[in-house]
């Protein structure tokens, strides 16, 4: 039986392929490359020395995924593909609806078709909004996103309420994804952005290599300790690691749709990550304070006992740990070498 993993060439799901193979797994990815490229795969191989299926196709095309699930025996899905750039959302929102929601439709219809009802899907602490309290549980409301790929998110998350509702043969894990960051130890996969990030960290990293010139602080006059937003950044590695006991619990318990913050349960503000990442890589980043960026809140930080509780699920990696790995990443890429 194998995993089926949609978007396993991206960030994330390059990430928990890793530990799927890593965990003794088979497994058939599916990319089409439109956010990442297919040297990723390579290098899943070369850090697990495992091998795996792969199909480059588009989720949204339901013949050949159907030939996916006909040429494998599939016993559970994890869906990666999708867009997630917040800017470019508010730019294409039919874009962003159709890919992310259509495509998450086709998949689902297409395993009801097959009768695989394991599904695990990327969530984001983006579909709590204005969060009602801090930390945040899952228990918190909903919804009150602030752009279209919040909303893509939120809306999933309602029609696998409904579909589990509508048979409770299902057995779904929705993971609310924190701020995620880092990049396998290895330096061989991370995080590509295409064009300029939106993102702090790939921000970050990327003025300390010179690539550009300045970050900007989206305001330090927020209700925080140094005036800057809190976020609850957690490496990329312990993320995955959250898919592998998600699907654990699916197997073992199953019978169930179950929702799970994915975070570390502390916030660092936007001066902490800077200061953390010169001093963990010996470099200088050099910042302004600009203008709020409309849309981002103060604070957001989860508390993740629920997975620690009923997954068994921590997180182990440090600060540290994620500027390094980030940095180590992308001076790899550039053919330096560090540590
Ligand atoms: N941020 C910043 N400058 C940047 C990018 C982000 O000051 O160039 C701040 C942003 O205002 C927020 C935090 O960094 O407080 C994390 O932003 P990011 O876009 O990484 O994630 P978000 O939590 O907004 O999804």
């Amino acid at each position: 039986m194998s995993i089926l993993v949609t978007g396993g060439a991206g960030y994330i799901g390059s990430h928990t392929v890793v530990e799927l193979l890593n965990s003794g797994r088979e497994v058939v990815v599916i990319d089409n490359f439109s956010n990442s490229k297919p040297e990723v795969l390579e290098n899943i191989k070369k850090i697990t020395g495992k091998d795996f299926k792969f199909y480059k196709i588009n989720y949204l095309d339901q013949k050949e995924l159907e030939k996916v699930f006909e040429e494998n025996k599939i016993e559970a899905v994890m869906n990666f593909a999708g867009y997630k750039a917040v800017g470019e959302s508010t730019k294409k929102p039919l874009e962003y609806y159709e890919n992310n929601i259509s495509g998450a439709i086709v998949l689902l219809k297409t395993m009801q078709k097959y009768n695989v009802k394991k599904f695990i899907f990327s969530s984001s602490a983006t579909v709590y909004g204005e969060p009602e309290q801090i930390p945040i549980t899952e228990e918190c409301k909903t919804g009150g996103t602030t752009n279209p790929y919040g909303t893509t998110k939120l809306f999933i998350e309602q029609i696998l309420q409904d579909l589990y509702k509508s048979d409770n043969s299902w057995d779904i894990a929705i993971l609310r994804y924190f701020n995620p960051v880092g990049a396998h130890e290895s330096g061989l996969i991370g995080e590509e952005p295409q064009g300029i990030p939106n993102n702090l960290m790939p921000y970050i990293v990327r003025v300390a290599s010179g690539e550009l010139e300045q970050l900007s602080i989206f305001g330090n006059d927020y209700n925080t300790p140094d005036g800057t937003g809190v976020r609850d950044y957690i490496h990329v590695v312990d993320l995955a690691k959250g898919h592998i006991k998600a699907l654990e619990k699916l197997e073992k318990e199953g019978k169930g749709i179950f929702v799970y913050n994915l975070g570390t349960g502390t916030g660092y503000s936007v001066l902490d990550m800077v200061k953390a990442f010169e001093e963990a890589t010996e470099q200088n980043v050099n910042y302004k304070i600009a203008e709020r960026r409309p849309g981002d809140i103060a604070t957001c930080y989860s508390d993740p006992t629920k997975a620690k509780e009923e997954l068994g699920w921590e997180t182990s990696k440090t600060l540290k740990d994620m500027c390094k790995d980030s940095w180590r990443y992308i001076q790899n890429k550039k053919g330096a070498n560090i540590d």
